[in-house]
């Protein structure tokens, strides 16, 4: 029976939210999972490479007997860049965010959707942004907020565009997220000052977000695409 069961590709599953997407997916999919380096559980695949995305379809469509249904985007970076560094620097950073958050969750997308349209069936995708897309993020993290924005702008357009043929995309929007080690996490956002911006009192837990990621994956109705879900404990309502 495991060819009944959906086959999906999840990007940056290695640890923090994919890993918990993964988890969330056992037993009810055919999962392959990526990073940056090959291993047995993943496809490796350094994104900052422009021709790398591709290639990761490619290799994850083998890994599945030539079939995937559901593409999880989640892979990605939050890496500062100040104002005060030289252009060269400022440039760099952007270029390499909006590839690895952005261009390279396009091409998958892409990638994606011309296999569904070869097979003639339709299709999910799930892209994993940000409450950044909506209400921004600190003065040394404009590209990240960018990237994620262009995500949110992506998810919409594939879903108005492709859903005459099966083809459905959502995104989530998590704000803090749990993903490493409690107190590096929260000094790397700011300290404890973040909870206090957070009605719900903490940050979200991992497998939150993998369980609206899942739902998405696997159950949500077709009438909800192009919907974004937000996670963020009410930090941000709209
Ligand atoms: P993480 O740093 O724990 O994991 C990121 C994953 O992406 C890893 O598997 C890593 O291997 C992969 N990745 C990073 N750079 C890569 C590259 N160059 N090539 C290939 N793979 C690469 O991150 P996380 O906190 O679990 O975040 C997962 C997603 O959720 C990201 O897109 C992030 O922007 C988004 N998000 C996270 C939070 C949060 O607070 N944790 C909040 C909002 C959105």
């Amino acid at each position: 029976m495991a060819n009944a069961l959906p086959h999906i590709l999840v990007t940056g599953s290695t640890r923090g939210i994919g890993a918990a997407i993964v988890d969330s997916l056992r037993g009810r999919a055919r999962v392959v999972g990526h990073g940056r380096t090959d291993g047995p559980e993943v496809v490796g695949a350094d994104l900052s490479d422009l021709a790398a995305a591709d290639r990761l379809w490619q290799a994850a469509l083998a890994r599945l007997d030539g079939r995937i249904d559901v593409l999880v985007n989640n892979a990605g970076v939050f890496e500062p860049v100040s104002v005060d560094a030289s252009l060269e620097d400022w440039q760099a950073g952007w270029t390499r965010t909006m590839q690895i958050n952005l261009q390279a969750s396009a091409d998958l997308c892409r990638a994606a959707i011309r296999h569904w349209r070869e097979r003639g069936t339709g299709g999910r995708i799930v892209n994993i942004a940000s409450r950044a897309a909506y209400r921004g993020d600190s003065p040394a993290h404009w590209h990240y907020a960018a990237s994620k924005a262009g995500m949110v702008g992506m998810t919409k357009s594939i879903a108005r565009g492709f859903a005459a043929e099966g083809i459905l995309a959502f995104a989530v929007c998590p704000g803090f997220t749990m993903t490493g080690m409690a107190e590096d996490y929260l000094s790397s956002r700011g300290g404890e000052k973040l909870l206090a911006d957070i009605p719900l009192g903490r940050v979200a837990d991992p497998a939150e977000v993998a369980s609206a990621a899942a739902y998405l994956a696997l159950e949500a109705p077709a009438s909800m695409t192009g919907a974004v879900i937000d996670i963020n404990g009410a930090s941000f309502v709209r």
